[in-house]
Formats: C-alpha cells, sequence, structure tokens
C-alpha cells in the first residue's frame, strides 16, 4: 500500500501539531525533509524512539520539530509510520503536509489510518469502529464503552459464540457422510443444545443494546405541555446546569433542534428545543397529533404542568397521550398556592412518576435527575464485566443471527435433512463474522470508515 499522510490534530491553534505518515516510502520522504541534530540512519533507529531535529525546505528551515519513528510490523498500521510533532497553528502543519505530498506521499482519507490496521489484520472491525466511537464519545461513559470494544471485549465474546457453533458443525460435518439422510439423535441433541445456548447469548447481547444505545445516544426526551407551563424554565434549568456538557445536534426534519446534555452522567438528548424557545407552546402551535409523534419517538416524556392553576380540558389532553409510555410528571411552580394534589386520581392513572418542582427556583431538578437515573437503570449499567452492544450495525447482525438460530430449529424440529439445518447454522457463522469483518464487504468497509475524522 502506497504512504499517506495527514494532519491528525484538530484544526486551529493548539501547541503542538501531529502530522502523521504511514506506508513503505515513509522513512525515504521522511530523509528528504527531515534533519536530526544527532544524524542516524534509519537502520539504527530503533522504533518507538523520537528525534529532535528541523523540517527543511530548500535549505530553509520551517519548524523545529520532534519526530517519533514506529516500524512495520509494531505500529498502528503495522507499516512503517512517523509522528511529526510541530509548532500548532494554521500554518506549519500544512508547510509540512504539503511537503509530505511533494515529496511522494498521498493524502490519507478520513479513517484510512484505521481502516488499514484493521486490513493488515491487527484489529477486527468492531475493534475498528470502537476508535470513532471513542474519539466522538460526549460522555466518560460512552468513551469508557468504546475502549472497552477496543480492548476485544465484544469480539471476544462473538468468537466464544463462534467456536460453539463451529464445535457442533464440525462434529456433523466429519461423522455424516450422507447429508441427505437424517440425523443421528445423539447429533440432534447437541445442535440442539447449541442453538439454545447460542439462542441465548444472542438475546442478551441483543438486549444489551437498551442500554448501549442510551450510552450512545442519550435518552431520546420530549418536553411538553401547555404554553406558560414552564417548558422553557426547565430547559433552561437543565442547560444551564454546573458542569452540564451542552452538544447541538441536527434534528431529523429541518427545524428541529436536539441538544445532547451530560448532566451529573445523565445523558440528556433533548428534542425540540429550538420548538420550545420559538413558540414556547408545543401543544397549541404544532398541534397536538405532532406532540403525540415527538411523544412516541421519545424514549421519555417530561410532562410539566403549572400547578398553581387547575388541570384543564387541554391538561387531561396531554395525561392521555403520555398514559402507557415511560414519562415523567411534573408539577411546575411549587412556589406559588398550588392547586394541583399530587394524588390526584387523574395523574396517578397515569404514572406514579410525580414530582413537584419550581423552575423558576431550581428546586426539584435534582430529584427529576435522580428519577430518570432510576427509571433507565442508569446506576446499574455495568461496563466493567457486561458487553454492551452499542453499535446499530452490530444490533441489526445480532438480531439477523437470532432469526436464523429460530429458523435453525425450526427445520430440526421439522425433521429436515441435515444440509438445510446446517446452512442456517453456518448462515449464523457469517452474521457474527460481518460483525468482526471475516465476511463483510468492500461497501460496508468503506462505509464504516467514511464516517472516520481526518489522521485517524
Ligand atoms: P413555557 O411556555 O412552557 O415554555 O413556559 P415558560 O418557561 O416560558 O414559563 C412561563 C412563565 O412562567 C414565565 O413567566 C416563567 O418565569 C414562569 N415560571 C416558570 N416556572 C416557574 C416556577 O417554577 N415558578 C414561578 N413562580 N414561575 C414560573
Amino acid at each position: 500500500m502506497g504512504t499517506i499522510v495527514s494532519i491528525s490534530t484538530a484544526p486551529g491553534i493548539g501547541g503542538i501539531g501531529i502530522i502523521r505518515m504511514s506506508g513503505e516510502n515513509t522513512f525515504g520522504i521522511l530523509d528528504k525533509i527531515f534533519v536530526q541534530k544527532n544524524k542516524q540512519n534509519i537502520k539504527d533507529i530503533k522504533g518507538y524512539s523520537m528525534k529532535y531535529g528541523h523540517i527543511i525546505d530548500n535549505g530553509e528551515i520551517i519548524d523545529e520539530v520532534l519526530v517519533s519513528y514506529f516500524k512495520a510490523p509494531k505500529s498502528y498500521t503495522t507499516e512503517d509510520m512517523c509522528e511529526i510533532n510541530s509548532h500548532g497553528g494554521n500554518v506549519i502543519e500544512k508547510k509540512i503536509l504539503e511537503l509530505c505530498l511533494k515529496n511522494g506521499a498521498t493524502l490519507a482519507e478520513p479513517g484510512e489510518f484505521t481502516k488499514r490496521a484493521f486490513l493488515n489484520g491487527r484489529i477486527d472491525l468492531a475493534q475498528a469502529e470502537s476508535v470513532i466511537d471513542v474519539i466522538n464519545a460526549k460522555s466518560y461513559r460512552e468513551a469508557k464503552s468504546g475502549i472497552k470494544q477496543l480492548e476485544g471485549f465484544l469480539s471476544n465474546k462473538i468468537k466464544e459464540i463462534k467456536q460453539e457453533i463451529l464445535d457442533v458443525l464440525v462434529n456433523i460435518e466429519v461423522t455424516i457422510d450422507y447429508p441427505e439422510y437424517d440425523i443421528p439423535e445423539v447429533q440432534e441433541n447437541e445442535i440442539k443444545d447449541m442453538l439454545k445456548s447460542v439462542g441465548a447469548k444472542l438475546e442478551k447481547l441483543e438486549k444489551s443494546f437498551d442500554n448501549g444505545r442510551i450510552i450512545k445516544e442519550g435518552i431520546k426526551t420530549a418536553i411538553i405541555g401547555k404554553p406558560n407551563a414552564g417548558k422553557s424554565s426547565l430547559l433552561n434549568a437543565i442547560l444551564n446546569e454546573d458542569r452540564a456538557i451542552v452538544t447541538d445536534i441536527a434534528g431529523t426534519t429541518r427545524d428541529t433542534i436536539e441538544e445532547y446534555v451530560n448532566v451529573k452522567g445523565i445523558p440528556l438528548r433533548l428534542v425540540d428545543t429550538a420548538g420550545i424557545r420559538r413558540t414556547a407552546d408545543i401543544v397549541e402551535k404544532i398541534g397536538v397529533e405532532k406532540s403525540i409523534e415527538k411523544a412516541n419517538e421519545a424514549d421519555l416524556i417530561i410532562a410539566i404542568f403549572d400547578s398553581s392553576k387547575n388541570l384543564d380540558a387541554e391538561d387531561l389532553e396531554i395525561l392521555k397521550l403520555i398514559k402507557n409510555k415511560k414519562a415523567i410528571i411534573l408539577l411546575n411552580k411549587s412556589d406559588l398556592n398550588v392547586v394541583i394534589d399530587e394524588n390526584d386520581k387523574r395523574l396517578r392513572d397515569v404514572t406514579q412518576n410525580i414530582l413537584k418542582i419550581s423552575a423558576l427556583n431550581k428546586t426539584g431538578i435534582e430529584e427529576l435527575y435522580d428519577k430518570i437515573s432510576e427509571m433507565f437503570n442508569l446506576n446499574e449499567i455495568n461496563l466493567d464485566n457486561e458487553v454492551l452492544i452499542t453499535n446499530v450495525r452490530h444490533k441489526n447482525l445480532i438480531s439477523k443471527a437470532i432469526e436464523n438460530v429460530k429458523m435453525a430449529n425450526e427445520t430440526l424440529n421439522n425433521n429436515m435433512p441435515i444440509d438445510i439445518i446446517t446452512i442456517y447454522i453456518k448462515q449464523i457463522l457469517d452474521d457474527l463474522g460481518e460483525i468482526t469483518g471475516d465476511e463483510v464487504t468492500e461497501d460496508v468497509i468503506n462505509e464504516i470508515f467514511s464516517k472516520f475524522c481526518l489522521g485517524k
């Protein structure tokens, strides 16, 4: 593979910048642009060492740098690599990049370094995908789950399941000479046991996506309520929380904005925050129908009521909307003369999650966080020992594998010939192989790496 180069640090002003090169001509190109203070031949330079010197163009010093050397196969990509640590900023890094290009390197595509690490067999596809998760993480919990996956937590689990299937499959294939005949009972039982065990493991993984998705995307939360109930006051109380990390995310439609807030370890994805700010009137302006849509899409609905006023027809409409949903009722304006009773049957019939707050004085907000934490078992998500699926691609493949377990079971129960059953069993192996990348098309690979940032 040719030699690629890229600036790996984020653009902008910073102390240092890193220009990364990988490929067989790395040291040849470096030799043309880098003059070491104590000149040493590349043969004598050890991998994982650093040299001080200058980047030179036509005899002119471009920058004072440190260069790290990584020799194949012990590098990120398994190829010869170097990282030039230059001064940061908008000028020098680009100048050094241009020099590398002028001397024969080509510009790396997004994710190309990691793609090479995968194609060269150092990491599998699930591990490669976790790199982007770690980089894009919006919370420590999300980063941690990425690091676990990079360490091979998920890959090992998949391998373990595949091995279980293979052991049975190999056994069948060596002992059955005539695949069109009925399957001996011993082996039928063996397959049944295996399918049961594999099915249970896959279902556990599939289930873990409930938590995995929350860790990665946040709890999709809709705040609904009548005009003046206090939606935007609540929103502001949450967004202005000390140490809340707020990230704008473009919503699915053009005029919706989602804001991701990580507050006290609770990842909230607040939908239609622009709508709340703009109209201050979710139910009336966008209509009940739209509210139903919003409520249906959300993982959590926070319905807010002005408790200084009696419940009216519109409030009851909102209550109807959230029945049988994961919802919290907030009785706002608790600092005023309260007329709604928290034990009102019309409320209790909908949910037991009822809290009194004052969005204005920011009282009761802490209890709201505790309630959300409790409802989504956030304190119980154990990243240390449990394998968690956070990636939709993985989740879909696991669901597909579960379908094939079911099909294999069905064919077995219907006394179909063994070769039909093994087709389904092999399909499970393929589905799982697609997660780790053993069985994956080039299109899928390209799609995955195109989402990476430059220089990784
Ligand atoms: P929205 O239309 O649902 O977004 O409601 P706002 O957040 O704009 O609040 C409407 C009015 O109620 C504003 O004047 C707020 O200052 C006031 N308000 C909101 N929450 C409280 C509260 O807890 N106590 C009191 N006294 N007033 C509040």
